[in-house]
């Protein structure tokens, strides 16, 4: 079984500026290759400390993949620290330069030497074109050892991953089968519930394998499967789909890109249904989240931020009495708000969003009272309370995650 480390150069991550997204990403990828990822290492842009770096990952990993230090700068420094622990000779590699020269033609800008120190590889290394960027990608076999140098830059270090560096590593792991994997959604289920209520699935279960994951928004299941073709692995997930579904099938909302407010975006846009909101406590964000989705147009009509209880009442025409013998935080404002705005915005659905966000307490009621009031044109209407744990942000969120699950039942 092959190991790898993934090295981050960069002082920019040891400062906290940047979090290191990259070796994130690199190590989802490897994953799904079956490939383990022992250390994940993040060193600055200092040449004794790469080099030292540079040996403690030689010295326990088989496959190295090293991100940043590429670049044109003096503190890129990458390729003199492999230089200087294994000798190696750098040499200027043809097509990348011819392609710099060509770049700072077409910009009219001057080429500065330091340019030229992007196309510079090590000689018998297998060059990664770079197809979005500069400095293109290295893979470096030296005394057993795969070095795999990428820019920093995350855009042009995923493309040379995904077009070069999966399909060496596959051949490098002798891994012929193809592995694929999909991404279940869930709404309105717990992850220790799914969990749970999957157990023995999850147990037995080895191909596809089932991991149960607690996401920001609602829980995931990813299936990951081997199989010689990929037909068999999508069949093979295929089949355990449907096991899970079987179970905790109403709880499912989509695979892999869905959201949940895309998919009550598409369920209202086939049901020919607008919908409004009048947003308290979440403060536009529920509709914030619709018209992020392109084509949301056929569906959200708006929304109106009612924040102060003057303007649930001289806007969105909530009565004072009503409010007077309530409160805001109520189930009888929620049904009157989500009531006015279906009228006010001529929609066929409107929800309603009050409650108390934190951290001081509301009309005697604590952070975390939520009410949530869904009215339909029909006349059909219903209502939920809800008590949320958190700070004031969880709270928002999971508020506007519970309205997009109610317009989802
Ligand atoms: P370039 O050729 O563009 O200079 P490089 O290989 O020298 O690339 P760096 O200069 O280290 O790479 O990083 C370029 C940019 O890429 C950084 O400013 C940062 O925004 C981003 N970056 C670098 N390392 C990481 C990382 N580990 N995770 C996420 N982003 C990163
Ligand atoms: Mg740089």
């Amino acid at each position: 079984n092959i190991s790898a480390e993934i090295v981050a150069v960069g002082t920019e991550l040891l400062l906290g500026q940047i979090s290191n997204t990259n070796a994130q990403w690199i190590s989802e990828q490897l994953a799904s290759i079956g490939i383990n990822v022992h250390h994940h290492a993040v060193v600055g842009d200092n040449l004794t400390r790469v080099e030292n770096q540079f040996r403690t990952s030689a010295s326990r990993a088989d496959v190295v993949i090293v991100t940043g230090g590429l670049g044109p700068t003096e503190d890129d420094l990458t390729r003199e620290a492999f230089q200087q622990i294994t000798g190696m000779d750098i040499v200027e590699h043809e097509t990348s330069m011819a392609k710099i020269k060509t770049y700072f033609q077409k910009q009219k800008a001057g080429m500065t030497p330091n340019n030229r120190k992007q196309a510079r590889i090590f000689a018998g290394a297998d060059v990664i074109e770079n197809q979005t960027g500069m400095a293109p990608g290295m893979i470096v076999s030296h005394e057993g050892k795969s070095w795999i140098f990428l820019p920093g830059v995350p855009r042009e270090m995923k493309r040379m991953m995904t077009d070069d560096v999966i399909p060496y590593l596959r051949q490098l792991t002798g891994e012929s089968r193809v592995i694929k994997s999909t991404m279940l959604r869930f709404i309105g289920i717990g992850e220790s519930h799914l969990e749970h209520k999957l157990r023995d699935l999850i147990h037995y279960q080895s191909n596809p394998t089932i991991a149960p994951l607690a996401q920001n928004e609602g829980v995931a299941i990813r299936l990951t499967a081997k199989a010689n073709t990929d037909d068999e692995a999508a069949a093979l997930i295929n089949q355990t789909k449907q096991e899970i579904l079987n179970k905790v099938g109403h709880h499912y909302y989509g695979a892999d890109e869905e959201t949940i407010e895309k998919k009550v975006l598409t369920l209202l846009q086939q049901a020919n249904k607008s919908v409004g909101a009048a947003e308290s406590l979440t403060g536009g964000k529920f509709t914030d989240k619709l018209i992020s989705i392109p084509g949301a147009s056929h569906v959200c009509r708006g929304g109106i931020v009612c924040y102060d209880t003057e303007v649930k009442e001289n806007v969105l025409r909530v009565s004072p009495e009503l409010i007077q013998q309530y409160g805001t935080v109520s189930e009888e404002c929620a049904l009157a708000m989500a009531e006015n705005v279906c009228t006010l915005l001529d929609t066929h659905v409107g929800i309603s969003f009050t409650g108390v966000a934190g951290p001081d307490n509301v009309e005697g009621h604590p952070a975390g009272t939520v009410f949530i009031a869904v009215h339909e044109r029909s006349g059909k209407q219903l209502s939920q309370k809800y008590t949320f744990q958190g700070d004031r942000q969880t709270i928002r969120k999971r508020t506007v995650l519970k309205g997009y699950e109610l317009l989802y039942n």
